[in-house]
């Protein structure tokens, strides 16, 4: 059996990358998306264990001695990192593997394993994902303010990933990067 993908997806915060990773996995087989380790709140709605795990400062510093991590990163001042284990486990059963993570997270992992794929996903324009942070309706003015301004340092690093995802419609948004990843996987079985 063929090692999976490792795909990373990144965007700006409220470019839809959420919906666009749940409709995948709900709609395509054989792939494994890694839950992250938080310092930060949950949101309403937000379950430990399945959208994130959620730590303390303490317990994430202790994770990083310790070794834990395939990559983290800090994010408007908060932790957020991605466990070793499950991901390791999943790509040798064979599963596509996403990583749904900050730029500097997607840089360490690229640095460490140049066969991951990067994909960048950006809403269709800078007005549209302002409207979506504040249609959400989960974080305040200042922190949507504080989002929108790395977003604006963030896209010149869009230019690194190998795939930019313009998410104007979500089926479509996920067909894409289901061919992506199927012909990624194809080209590293030749090699
Ligand atoms: P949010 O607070 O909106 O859930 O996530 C904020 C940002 O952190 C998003 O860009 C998200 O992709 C990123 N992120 C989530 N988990 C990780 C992780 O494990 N590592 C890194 N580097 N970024 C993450």
């Amino acid at each position: 059996m063929s090692k999976g993908v490792l795909t990373v997806v990144s965007g700006f915060s409220g470019a839809g990358k959420g919906t666009v990773m749940k409709r995948l996995i709900q709609k395509y087989d054989d792939y494994a998306l890694s839950i992250s380790v938080t310092t930060r709140n949950p949101r309403e709605g937000e379950r430990d264990g399945i959208e994130y795990f959620f730590k303390t400062k303490e317990e994430v510093e202790s994770m990083i001695e310790n070794d834990e991590f395939l990559e983290y990163a800090r994010y408007v001042d908060n932790y957020y990192g991605t466990p070793r284990f499950y991901v390791e486990e999943m790509l040798a059963k064979g599963k596509n593997v996403i990583l749904e993570i900050e730029i500097q997270g997607a840089m360490q992992i690229k640095a460490k394993n140049p066969e991951a794929v990067l994909v960048f996903v950006t809403p269709p324009s800078f007005e549209e994902l302002r409207n979506r942070l504040v249609g959400r309706g989960t974080e305040t003015a200042d922190v949507i303010e504080s989002r929108l301004r790395r977003a604006s340092e963030e896209a010149e690093g869009m230019l690194s990933y190998d795939y930019i995802l313009v998410n104007d419609q979500v089926e479509d948004c996920v067909d894409r990067l289901h061919q992506i990843i199927l012909s990624e996987r194809a080209k590293a079985q030749r090699n």
